[in-house]
C-alpha cells in the first residue's frame, strides 16, 4: 500500500446541546466582538445565538445568500468593520458557512461554523464567489473554520424537503472519493462511515423530523462526508453539478441528490470495487440503484425536469460541462455526458 494525506486544521465540537459551549470556546480564544452571520430566513436563530454569547456578540448580519454574491460579501465586510468585529459566527447551511469563508479570505477574520443542514462545507477549505453569474471557487486552508460547533438540536427544525436533498448532498461527497480512481484509504474510512451513517439516519428523519438520534446520525455523516470532500477529490459529478448550479441556478442540494446514481453508475464498470464498496455502505446490491431509491425514500423532487430545467438547457449543460478536461475514472466525453443527464431529466432508473 502507498499514500499520502494531509489533515486540514479541524476542530470539532460534536454532541445535542453543544452549543453551550460556545461561550467559553470564544473566551478560550480571546474571540470578543463577534459578527453574527445567518440568511435572513434564520434571522431567529442568528438573535439566539448572539442572546446566548451576550456582549461577545458585536451585531448580526443577516443577509447570507446562496452561491456567495460579492456585493453581499462586500456589504459584510463593511458591517464587519463598523462593529469592530474580531471574528464572525455562522449559523445556517453552506450558503452562510461560505459566506464566513469568504470574510476569513478577505478580511482575515477568524470564522466559526455552526452548521444547520448536512452541506458539508464547514469541513473543506473550499471556497466559492460569485460576481456576475460567474461563480470563481478556490482551495485556501485560511477558509477552514477555527471551529466548528455541530450540535444536532439545531436541526430539529430543518424541513424534510431541505432534510433530504442536503443529506443526499453530503453523501455525494463521499461516494465520489470511494469511487476514485486511486482511493484514499483514510479518506475512504471517513467516507465509508459517513454514507453508512446518513443511509440509517435520513429516511427516519424524513419520517420524524424530531428523532434525535436520526438527526444526530445524519449530522455525523455529514461531517464525515465533508471531511471526505475536504480533503479529497471531485469528479464529473461535482462537474455537473457546478454547471447546472452556477449556469442555470438550479437548487444545490437538489441538484446533487438527483444527479448522484447516475454520476455512481457512469462510473460504476471503472471503479467496480469502490462501487461495490458504497453498494455495502449502503446495504444493498446496486450502488445507483441503492441511491436512486434513496432519493425516492427522502424527497419529493427527483428528476432535473423538476428543477424547471428544459432539453435546451441539457445540450448547453452537457457543451458547457465538457468544455474543459474533468479528471474522472470513467472517461468524459460530450455525448455520454448529454445521454446521463436525459436520463436524469426524465428520472430514469439508472
Ligand atoms: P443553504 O445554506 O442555502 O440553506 C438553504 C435554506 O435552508 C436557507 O434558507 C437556510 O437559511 C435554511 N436553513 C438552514 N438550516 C436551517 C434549519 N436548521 N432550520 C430551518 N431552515 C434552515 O443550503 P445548503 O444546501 O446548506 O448550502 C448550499 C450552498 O453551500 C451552495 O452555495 C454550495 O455551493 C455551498 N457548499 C459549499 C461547500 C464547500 O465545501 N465550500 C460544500 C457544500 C456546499
Amino acid at each position: 500500500m502507498q499514500f499520502e494525506f494531509a489533515a486540514l486544521p479541524w476542530e470539532i465540537i460534536f454532541g445535542a446541546g453543544s452549543i453551550a459551549r460556545l461561550p467559553d470556546e470564544l473566551d478560550r480564544r480571546q474571540l470578543r466582538r463577534a459578527l453574527v452571520l445567518s440568511t435572513p430566513e434564520q434571522r431567529a436563530h442568528a438573535q439566539q445565538l448572539a442572546d446566548l454569547i451576550g456582549g461577545r456578540a458585536a451585531g448580526i448580519f443577516d443577509q447570507a445568500a446562496m452561491h456567495v454574491p460579492v456585493a453581499m460579501v462586500a456589504a459584510a465586510e463593511a458591517s464587519a468593520a463598523t462593529v469592530q468585529a474580531d471574528c464572525t459566527v455562522s449559523i445556517g447551511g453552506g450558503s452562510t458557512t461560505g459566506l464566513g469563508k469568504a470574510l476569513a479570505l478577505r478580511a482575515g477574520l477568524p470564522n466559526i461554523a455552526i452548521p444547520t443542514t448536512y452541506a458539508g462545507s464547514e469541513m473543506t477549505n473550499v471556497w466559492g464567489m460569485t460576481d456576475a453569474g460567474r461563480k470563481q471557487t478556490g482551495r485556501d486552508n485560511r477558509v477552514v473554520p477555527t471551529f466548528a460547533i455541530y450540535d444536532p438540536e439545531l436541526t430539529l427544525d430543518l424541513p424534510a424537503a431541505i432534510s433530504g436533498p442536503s443529506g443526499l448532498n453530503a453523501m455525494a461527497q463521499a461516494v465520489v472519493n470511494v469511487t476514485a480512481a486511486s482511493p484514499n484509504p483514510i479518506i475512504t474510512a471517513l467516507a465509508i462511515d459517513g454514507i453508512r451513517a446518513i443511509a440509517r439516519g435520513l429516511p427516519a428523519v424524513i419520517r420524524a423530523p424530531r428523532d434525535l438520534v436520526a438527526r444526530t446520525d445524519v449530522l455525523y455523516g455529514a461531517c464525515l462526508c465533508g471531511a471526505a470532500l475536504g480533503v479529497g477529490i471531485t469528479g464529473l459529478h461535482h462537474r455537473l453539478c457546478h454547471t447546472l448550479g452556477g449556469s442555470f441556478n438550479t437548487s444545490h442540494a437538489d441538484t446533487h441528490a438527483i444527479l448522484l446514481a447516475y454520476s455512481v453508475a457512469y462510473n460504476a464498470s471503472a471503479v467496480a470495487q469502490g462501487t461495490a464498496r458504497v453498494a455495502d455502505a449502503l446495504g444493498v446490491s446496486d450502488a445507483a440503484g441503492g441511491i436512486f431509491d434513496l432519493l425516492h425514500e427522502v424527497s419529493a423532487v427527483t428528476n432535473l425536469e423538476q428543477l424547471g430545467l428544459t432539453a435546451a438547457d441539457l445540450d448547453r449543460a452537457a457543451d458547457i460541462a465538457t468544455e474543459t478536461p474533468c479528471a474522472n475514472p470513467a472517461p468524459v466525453s460530450r455525448a455520454a455526458v448529454r445521454e446521463l443527464l436525459g436520463r436524469a431529466f426524465a428520472g430514469e432508473r439508472p
